[in-house]
């Protein structure tokens, strides 16, 4: 903490994982603690939770309720919660409570999504690789439009998928809101495939919401990065002052090397030029502790990226 200090960021998301939560529940209060005496703002991450958000953690719960796992269009069951399972999303408070009594500043919701295929399915590419059909949805779906859930992407069955993480999101802002907390819901951008929220309006319209962030990693999805990470920053930063609400933008800080320090700069450049201030980076040390997000000369990126962001670094 004292390092991100002397290098002049202002705030920290320390994860939180279900691993964090049922067994180092006192040492995360601590690291809470530090960061708040040196200054710093902390966001707190339910870093891969039940497998329904970002982040490379694994999920006890999902091994312990394994019935309230989506279903893949196949009928393939698999260890991620389904946000229409209302078991599902009572733990998922209790997280958000859990991570408010750390002394959370801002809750942060990252990448609300259903299920990756290329992380559950063995064909991520195929039909069928899409949730969920589980009894849940299927129940809820029927509710709704009085006929049998489709196997198949129809119209109807988009609009299903996105009205229920979009509902769940809203029911996670409000439950924060009403113990005192505030959230801040990363959306992911809407390239990457079948899994996210399309419409933002609906989350960042939330009563209670705080902050609207959204995460352009041009490099990790091959994009052009002021087109990118500007086009995605306005979208954020328009929708933001409608509601009033804080504009957040994460810069890519993995899978990246030293011959990556203009994109970073420009990344930056992009999201102020939208006019986004609240601006963050994943991961510490570019991330180059973490082997699945493999950054090339991580001590260099690292320096780059403090440069970017804050103007200091500790050459
Ligand atoms: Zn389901």
């Amino acid at each position: 903490m004292e390092d991100l200090v002397a290098r002049g960021f202002t705030g920290v998301l320390h994860t939180f994982s279900e691993n964090d939560y049922n067994w180092y529940r006192r040492q995360m209060e601590r690291i809470v603690a530090v960061s708040h005496e040196l200054g710093l703002e902390v966001q707190v991450g339910p870093w891969g939770l039940a497998h329904a958000f970002g982040g490379e953690a694994e999920s006890l719960f999902m091994t312990q309720h394994p019935h309230l796992g989506q279903q893949f269009a196949d009928g393939r069951r698999i260890g991620a919660g389904c946000p229409s399972q209302p078991e599902f999303r009572a733990f998922v408070k209790q997280w958000a409570q859990a991570a408010v009594d750390l002394g959370a500043d801002r809750v942060f919701w990252d990448e609300p999504h259903w299920a990756h295929p290329v992380r559950f399915h063995p064909q991520p590419d195929s039909a069928d690789a899409w949730t969920c059909v589980c009894e849940a949805c299927t129940t809820a779906f029927r509710d709704r439009f009085g006929a049998e859930m489709p196997h198949e992407l129809t119209e109807e069955v988009r609009s299903f998928r996105e009205d229920v993480l979009t509902d769940f999101v809203r029911e996670l802002v409000a439950h924060v809101d009403a113990i005192g907390g505030r959230s801040t819901v990363c959306l992911l951008p809407s390239v990457d495939g079948l899994h996210a929220v399309d419409s933002w309006e609906p989350v960042a319209s939330a009563p209670g919401l705080d902050t609207l962030a959204t995460d352009p990693y041009w490099s990790f999805f091959g994009l052009d990065v002021q087109e990118f990470v500007g086009g995605q920053a306005r979208r954020t930063a328009e929708l933001a002052q409608a509601h009033q609400l804080t504009p957040q933008i994460w810069i890519q800080g993995f899978k990246l090397g030293p011959d990556d320090e203009a994109d970073i700069h420009a990344a930056v450049q992009a999201a102020r030029d939208a006019g986004v201030e609240d601006l963050w980076t994943w991961g510490y040390e570019a991330c180059g502790h973490m082997t699945h997000l493999d950054t090339r000369e991580p001590e260099r990126v690292w320096e780059i990226l403090t440069e970017a962001l804050t103007g200091g670094g500790r050459g």
